[in-house]
């Protein structure tokens, strides 16, 4: 298949006794999306693979999402992993029973502005952005008293349910004879041997996916990408009947922050309406979006960045991204089933560390907030031993 199949299965690599316990040709740190799916992706190539992770279940970013594959909107460089990913989310749902549709995103612009970048992005993407008319956003949302002059729909993107997902994946996996050990800290890797909680694992690779939490074993590639953690605010409110089953809402303060959207020209004035129309919004850094699960609608978010972030959820920007939502999707008397903080890794110089410390050990974090997006293409990376794209 490809360079590091090729390693793993020389000689000089191959554990020589294939009845030890605690040998695997992989060994894949973390349980999140990235990891399972860097861990799937080497099971179908026929590899033993041994899972750890510190938490019992998947409990991290990978669940806290919005389960939202927004390939479409992400960087030019990032378009053919994204189509990776897309093909690994589609296989890996088949295999392990849980539900991916493609109901594609929709964008409502509600100013001329909005609008102007909506075309530009048309113009710059071709099919893949379809501009749609103020009564497609109305049905689309399932809204009719939006005030809006159009919008566009991305027909490639992709949906999941964050709840179900991962945990689908494990257990698949697990149910396959991948092993797995939960609670389990990993403490430092390198040179085929993963030093944990629980004793000393060895493999002839090892693959670290730990999400936010790369300091506990990589604490100069955490300096030397200034990681840090992003806190966004969420919340699951009831769906009312007329708002479609499978939405995916992106908005103007979306449009400002994905990178293939960003780039075009007139985003700078969107930036300055922006400011002046919603100043509370663009304070709290929000990305104001939707989507529904079976539980309900996903909504959020702010973005506030540290290396210790406070654990409190400030309630006045958590009604704030309440109220925005709400009234793109017309629902007037919302019902909050849940709110929580969600956590992911973030750089302010790259959307992915994808390192190898040593000729054993591939670390691989998602920077930004694109992870459940790109990781089955990331996963390929991996695999393949290839660099990051733009690199
Ligand atoms: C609120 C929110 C909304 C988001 N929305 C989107 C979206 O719409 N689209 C999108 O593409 N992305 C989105 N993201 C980003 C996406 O969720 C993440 O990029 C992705 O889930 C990261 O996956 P991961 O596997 O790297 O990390 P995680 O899911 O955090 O998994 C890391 C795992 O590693 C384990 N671990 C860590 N350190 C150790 C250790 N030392 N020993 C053992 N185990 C360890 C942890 O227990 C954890 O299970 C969002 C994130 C959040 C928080």
């Amino acid at each position: 298949m490809n360079l590091y199949v090729q390693v793993w299965t020389g000689p000089a690599h191959r554990p020589t006794m294939k009845t030890m316990t605690d040998t695997a040709d992989l060994i894949v740190v973390g349980a999140g999306i990235l990891g399972l799916a860097t861990a799937w992706r080497a099971h179908r190539h026929g590899l033993s693979v041994h899972v750890i992770d510190r938490a019992d279940r998947p409990v991290g970013a990978s669940i806290q999402n919005f389960g939202h594959a927004c390939f479409t909107a992400q960087a030019d460089d990032l378009q053919d992993l994204g189509a990776v990913s897309a093909d690994g989310w589609a296989a890996a749902a088949a295999d392990a029973g849980f539900r991916a549709s493609r109901p594609g995103t929709v964008l409502p612009a509600v100013t001329p502005v909005e609008m102007q970048v909506l075309e530009e992005f048309h113009a710059h993407r071709g099919d893949d952005v379809r501009l749609i008319d103020r009564g497609a956003v109305h049905t689309m949302l399932g809204n009719p008293d939006l005030d809006c002059v159009g919008g566009a729909h991305l027909p490639r993107d992709m949906r999941v349910n964050p709840r179900e997902a991962a945990p689908a994946l494990a257990r698949h996996l697990a149910a396959r004879g991948v092993r797995f050990s939960w609670r389990t800290s990993v403490h430092t890797v390198g040179d085929g041997e993963a030093l944990t909680s629980r004793g000393v694992f060895h493999a002839p690779q090892i693959v670290v996916c730990p999400g936010e939490h790369l300091n506990d074993t990589h604490p100069d590639l955490v300096t030397d990408h200034d990681i840090r953690t992003c806190t966004l605010t969420m919340a699951l409110i009831d769906r009312p009947s007329g708002t479609p089953a499978d939405l995916a809402m992106l908005t103007g303060t979306s449009m400002t922050r994905y990178d293939g959207i960003a780039a075009m020209p007139s985003v700078d004035d969107l930036r300055r309406e922006l400011g002046s129309r919603e100043p509370a919004l663009t304070e709290a850094i929000a990305n104001v979006m939707a989507t529904a699960v079976p539980d309900g609608i996903l909504i959020g978010d702010s973005h506030d960045y540290d290396t210790s972030p406070d654990p409190f959820i400030d309630a006045a920007q958590s009604d704030l991204l309440l109220d925005r939502t709400t009234r793109y999707l017309g629902i007037a008397r919302p019902v909050v089933r849940q709110r929580w903080q969600g956590r992911y890794a973030d750089s302010p110089s790259t959307n992915l560390v994808l390192q190898h410390p040593d000729d054993r050990t591939t670390v691989a974090v998602v920077t930004s907030g694109i992870g459940m997006t790109l990781s089955f293409g990331i996963a390929d990376l991996i695999l393949t031993g290839a660099d990051a794209p733009g690199k």
